[in-house]
């Protein structure tokens, strides 16, 4: 485990984020324009923003879940990520591309580390955030990419993160049905 390099985040709750105004179709909603010290390793701060899920985009990463580890990953906690700003589009999210919906499940669950991954390209994230134990144990920007097996954090053997606290999974209609 490497939780002696993870930075300290506060958790917010996705579903009470832009539940109505501007930002309610949105996949995120800009908190702020980042701070330098909100991604140290990344040296093109010019247009970082940090960025929470809104509760219509973690609802749709939901439905992009389908194996074990991403609907589990989904019911982490969530903290706000940094990005290059509208480097996440809508359409990039409704392809369903698993590198991309595992990345921001890295992103908004994660643990950003304080050392740099090399192999991280930050076309989007700015952070090192990784979740131990989960794909490969590579960050945000390499799973993007499916550069996971190459990430300077590529662990196989690593074991699972086990983190302060769940939320529930979203009940779905389809167990709502009843004969
Ligand atoms: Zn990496």
């Amino acid at each position: 485990m490497s939780n002696s390099t993870a930075l300290v985040r506060r958790s917010y709750d996705p579903t009470a984020v832009a539940v109505i105004g501007p930002f309610q179709n949105k996949f995120v909603e800009v908190v702020r324009a980042a701070n330098p010290a909100d991604a140290p390793n990344d040296d093109n701060t010019s247009d970082l923003v940090v960025v929470r899920l809104t509760a219509k985009g973690n609802q749709a990463l939901f439905e992009l879940c389908h194996t074990h580890d991403q609907k589990e990953v989904w019911c982490f906690p969530s903290y706000e990520f940094v990005i290059h700003k509208d480097s996440i589009t809508a359409s990039q999210v409704k392809t369903g591309r698993p590198s991309y919906v595992n990345a921001i499940l890295i992103a908004s669950r994660g643990l950003p580390q304080r050392t740099r991954c090399t192999k991280n390209s930050r076309w989007v994230f700015a952070e090192d955030v990784r979740v131990p134990g989960y794909w490969g144990g590579a960050c945000a920007g390499c799973k993007w990419r499916d550069g996971a097996a190459s990430c300077s954090y590529a662990d196989k053997n690593e074991a699972k993160y086990i983190p302060p606290s769940m939320v529930p999974a979203p009940r779905l209609a389809i167990e709502e049905l009843e004969d």
